[in-house]
């Protein structure tokens, strides 16, 4: 079978609009999405951020989100485990489906919610704690462990995970916030990893970074898709063409594209995509 066959591609319902960017392709391997989004709108107060959104993200894969400032990446990376709800006047329409169930049903606990969709931010943000407690910190809330044997298992079992632990398995109880940039990214990857959420949601994750621990996030990211769902805001085309199997390309709310990332980059069906990709704006 040609490696495109497999690969099916959805319009959008609802209007196209005049530019024709209503086209939202679907990268779609065997098996069912872990996360569906559908005819999803979202607001800010009276103004649509995102507009028609229709997604589906597979498990074990790299989905790298990507386009210019502003065209609500962002937005809906956070919408995938209800970060935007604090946004006084936010409001969501259309359905996302984790495993087949509307996260934004009334039923749903976003306790629980978070717990299965960690989050992972641009700005490393460590807590002014020890290495050992920020892992440890979700575990604990959320009451995750039943002695401190297990804690310890965990804390190093992430901390491994996140390609950290040989350089701070020794120093475990000293202060997160002596660590350099690039290690307390991986530190805060452990500590989303801790707590065995299904799907990692990563804002611009290396953006921050210098090469070398961007080359370290990146490879961590690669190896993590073997066991989790990842979804990735990035604005750096390399990386997304490195890290992800699947990219979605935004432009003023709407997904224009989305498909294999190797097609986006080398042969996109829409011209707006391949203006972006080649640099012609952005
Ligand atoms: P991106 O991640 O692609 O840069 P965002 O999702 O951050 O885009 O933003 C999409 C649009 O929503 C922008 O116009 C931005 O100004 C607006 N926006 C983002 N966050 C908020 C907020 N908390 N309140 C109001 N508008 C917002």
């Amino acid at each position: 079978m040609p490696e495109s066959a497999a690969w099916t591609a959805t319009t959008n319902a609802g209007p196209a609009p005049a530019s024709g960017a209503a086209l939202a392709a679907n990268a779609a391997p065997a098996g069912r999405p872990k996360i569906d989004v559908d005819r999803m709108n979202f607001y800010y107060g009276p103004r649509r951020a995102l507009e028609d959104i229709a997604l589906k993200i597979y498990p074990n894969q790299v989905t790298a989100l990507i386009g210019p400032s502003g065209c609500g990446k962002s937005t809906f990376l956070r919408s995938l485990n209800r970060m935007n709800d604090i946004v006084p006047g936010a409001r969501l329409e259309g359905s996302i489906r984790i495993d087949d169930q509307d996260i934004y049903a009334p039923a749903v606990d976003i306790v629980d919610l978070r717990r299965r969709v960690g989050m992972v931010f641009q700005k490393s943000n460590p807590f002014p704690k020890s290495i050992f407690d920020n892992v440890a910190y979700g575990l604990r809330i959320n009451r995750l462990v039943r002695s401190r044997e297990e804690l310890r298992g965990r804390v190093e079992a992430s901390l491994k995970s996140a390609a950290l632990w040989n350089e701070v398995g020794d120093r475990l109880h000293t202060s997160a916030l002596a660590l350099s940039g690039g290690q307390q990214q991986r530190l805060c990857i452990a500590r989303a990893l801790a707590i065995e959420p299904e799907i990692v949601l990563m804002d611009e994750p290396a953006s921050a970074l210098d090469p070398i621990a961007t080359q370290r996030i990146e490879e961590l990211i690669y190896e993590l898709k073997t066991r989790y769902t990842i979804v990735i805001v990035t604005h750096n085309m390399q990386q997304a063409a490195r890290v992800s199997d699947v990219t979605a390309f935004f432009w003023l709310g709407r997904v224009v594209e989305c498909d294999r990332t190797k097609k986006i980059f080398t042969n996109p069906a829409e011209k707006l995509t391949e203006d972006y990709v080649t640099g012609r704006f952005g």
